[in-house]
């Protein structure tokens, strides 16, 4: 998701309680406010809540791997939410996507960590914003790049860290053109960033590269081959199962289905007939994505969200 919005402000409230006895006795610095909240997913990969999309960590022999880092001013809490767990330096911070609650953290943690991955779009798309950025405030760029310029190019990256293994996939454009799922297979565990929103109506960013119908094959192609008992952390919304993918899988078939049926017709008329009561798992937000802006995406027209003047 691209901008800081209600949701997550309402997460950064349910979630405001201390980490520990520790933080309680200390006078919290404006810089680090204490609104992460840490959930173990599966051994050895936690999910950390905060402010913006969820954050994952995962934790081998030697090491920690990041996944994803909010935004900049929350890193000392990050950080403290990471301690909390494990005391292992922070060796790779892998980035879902380039969207700025999401990666708002590089810059300040490029310092802490070994090296950074993220899809070759994510680093060319950091590189166009940073060039109209102060040079002092630049930073935080993807050292190490999977995949090509093309999103429609499927890419692989495997890490072999301390004997456990976590594969980078980038199947296509979907919410963005530079998306790349995370899965740990020891744990049976997976980060799908923002190609799973739960709770909220999808974004697809088609201004960065993001497409309707490649982020349903995308969700059906990983409905198809994830094994039963799975746990997925969303980029959006509470650590789920295989059962709420194949929802969300079926969700935006239907979606799409609803589209393909009344062909010409403009998108307020089509959410018109549509039935979200079906779909409670899934709510519009006026400020961000409706189901007007919703069923115009999956029609090929609209920026994916809500615009205002
Ligand atoms: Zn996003």
């Amino acid at each position: 998701m691209r901008v800081l919005t209600a949701f997550g402000l309402a997460l950064a409230v349910c979630v405001a309680a201390p980490l520990s006895a520790h933080a309680k006795h200390r006078a919290a610095p404006p810089e680090a406010p204490k609104i992460h909240q840490v959930e173990k997913v599966a051994e050895n990969v936690y999910c950390i809540f905060g402010q913006g999309g969820n954050i994952g960590l995962i934790v081998t022999a030697k090491h920690a791997v990041l996944i994803d880092d909010q935004f900049e001013r929350l890193v000392p809490g990050l950080v403290e939410a990471v301690r909390s767990v494990t005391d292992k330096p922070i060796k790779y911070l892998v980035n879902t996507h380039g969207h700025p609650d999401h990666v708002g953290g590089n810059v300040v943690l490029e310092k802490q960590v070994s090296a950074i991955i993220a899809h070759a779009n994510v680093r060319k798309r950091m590189v166009t914003e940073q060039a109209k950025l102060d040079p002092a405030k630049r930073g935080g760029l993807p050292e190490l790049a999977l995949g090509s310029e093309d999103p429609t190019e499927r890419a692989r990256l495997n890490i072999h860290l301390d004997g456990a293994e976590i594969h980078l996939l980038h199947l296509g454009p979907g919410h963005t053109d530079g998306d790349v799922i995370v899965g740990i297979p020891s744990g049976l565990a997976m980060h799908m960033g923002d190609l799973f929103f739960l709770g909220m109506l999808p974004y697809i960013d088609v201004e960065s590269g993001g497409n309707f119908d490649g982020l349903v094959a995308q969700v059906a192609s990983v409905a198809s081959w994830i094994p039963d008992g799975a746990r997925i952390i969303p980029g959006h919304g509470p650590v789920c199962g295989k059962k709420e993918l194949l929802r969300y899988r079926d969700f935006l078939q239907a979606v799409q289905a609803h589209v393909k049926a009344h062909p010409g017709k403009d998108a307020a008329a089509v959410a018109a007939t549509f039935d979200p009561a079906a779909w409670p798992e899934w709510k519009p937000r006026a400020d961000f994505v409706t189901w007007e802006t919703l069923f115009s995406v999956a029609s090929g027209k609209g920026p994916g969200r809500v615009i205002r003047p």
